[in-house]
């Protein structure tokens, strides 16, 4: 069963829900207001590059299966293009793009010297063993190698994708380039030239965004009621973060269902029990649907699992004060204008999940640089980081009288931009 969305195909079809198709629409807003001519979003309206290949892999059974993956390159003005690989069912290409674009923007509004990149591989590794999840990632790097690498394209983890991932990609590049190079995909364990800090990352970021909005609504985190809807790598490790400062977790959830206690989860025995990809509610009886999780009455709303989960059809009966997007993609367009309409803080998936391509970026410069850095270098620089690109995007919004989202394109895409002028491409 798959994530459930709580909309129905016939509103579905009523309200766009392709993501490539919303996301040109916002850098064309985003655009106009910075005074761009039409040639500028002619070129950053789609990656400039985009490889679809088909991978063999041989199965555990002797037959062999063969994968459709996808490597995007949204546009490489400001540096080599980074960004993440997917391993999920509903990869699609036009996805893939939109991603790519999502990372170009994070990138601009942390400012870090990269443009956008995004991997993915339309399968489903619940069901793979390990030994075919090694074999399908060798598969994916053998296929991609001649356009990707540290100076040209940097991977990372996504969707169920993690550091063992991320290890095997490695090698197969060193191996088919003769090199060692721990440079060519972040995210890595921490033995193979992985950062500290970086597992924890897209979470951490996400709960220093809950801080920030937190001050600008007075709302005091302790005792805050959050509710988290996915419970991956940002959902889970935010949970525990949340937690640990004194917040409230109501309600957390999973592919299958969702959880819900108004005097707080355990969240430490949620941790011990998720499997690796986050499944949890299937111990327990009482659950509750994904639809109504994200209706509860809470302060702080995060969606931390997929696409399109807040949209016309469930906007006005959110009942946060603040929403901060973990996920890529979780609001749709229509949802963004309802939620801003009601007064309520938005802190959007560009910014609000550029945590991880942070510290990636410091992963990367520490490879370069052979020279490793403490947790707390890490943390102190990370926070610096997302600290001011928060206030940014915030005051950017209040000046030019935009919603969140719009003000984030504005600050994400400008560098890109200017970038692309100078080298003279438009
Ligand atoms: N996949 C993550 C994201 O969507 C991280 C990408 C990276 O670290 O390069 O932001």
């Amino acid at each position: 069963m798959e994530q459930q969305s709580g909309v129905s195909d016939q509103e579905k079809m009523e309200e766009n829900m392709d993501v490539l198709v919303s996301t040109q629409t916002v850098i064309k807003r985003a655009l106009d207001k910075l005074g761009y001519p039409e040639q500028v979003y002619e070129l950053l309206k789609d990656p400039m590059r985009m490889m679809r290949v088909r991978i063999p892999v041989r199965m555990d059974d002797g037959k062999v299966e063969v994968f459709t993956g996808y490597r995007a390159q949204h546009n490489d003005s400001l540096g080599p293009t980074k960004g993440g690989v997917r391993f999920h069912p509903n990869v699609t290409e036009n996805e893939v793009k939109a991603l790519s674009i999502w990372m170009s923007l994070k990138a601009g509004i942390v400012d870090l010297p990269y443009g956008g990149g995004k991997g993915g591989i339309v399968c489903d590794p619940r069901k793979m063993s390990f030994r075919e999840l090694e074999r399908l990632s060798r598969g994916y790097v053998k296929a991609i190698s001649q356009i990707v690498g540290p100076t040209k394209d940097i991977p990372a983890p996504d969707v169920f994708t993690n550091s063992q991932i991320m290890a095997w990609m490695m090698d197969e590049y060193s191996r088919i380039r003769e090199f060692d190079s721990p440079g060519f995909i972040t995210g890595k364990p921490l033995v193979l030239g992985g950062s500290h800090g970086r597992e924890t990352a897209t979470a951490k970021g996400v709960a220093i965004m809950i801080r920030e909005a937190a001050k600008k609504r007075n709302l005091s985190l302790k005792d805050a009621r959050v509710v988290i809807q996915g419970f991956g790598n940002a959902g889970s490790f935010l949970a525990k973060f949340m937690n640990d400062s004194g917040a409230k977790v109501i309600g957390i959830s999973d592919a299958y269902g969702a959880l819900y206690d108004e005097d707080g989860l355990d969240i430490d025995y949620l941790l011990d029990r998720r499997d690796s990809f986050g499944t949890v509610t299937n111990l327990f009886k009482n659950t509750i649907t994904n639809k109504e999780l994200l209706e509860l009455d809470c302060d702080i709303l995060v969606p931390a699992a997929v696409e399109n989960q807040i949209t016309a059809a469930n906007a006005d009966r959110i009942n946060a004060n603040i929403v901060v997007e973990a996920a890529n993609g979780p609001t749709t367009l229509d949802a963004t204008r309802i939620l801003s309409e009601r007064g309520i803080l938005l802190v959007p998936d560009v910014l609000a999940s550029a945590g991880g391509v942070t510290v990636s970026y410091f992963e990367w410069v520490q490879n370069n640089q052979g020279y490793y850095w403490s947790e707390e270098e890490v943390e102190k620089k990370m926070e610096e980081i997302l600290v001011r690109s928060f206030e940014n995007v915030y005051r950017t919004a209040a000046t030019r009288r935009v919603d969140m989202r719009l003000s984030a394109y504005m600050v994400g895409v400008r560098k890109m931009a200017e970038a692309s002028r100078f080298r003279g491409w438009v």
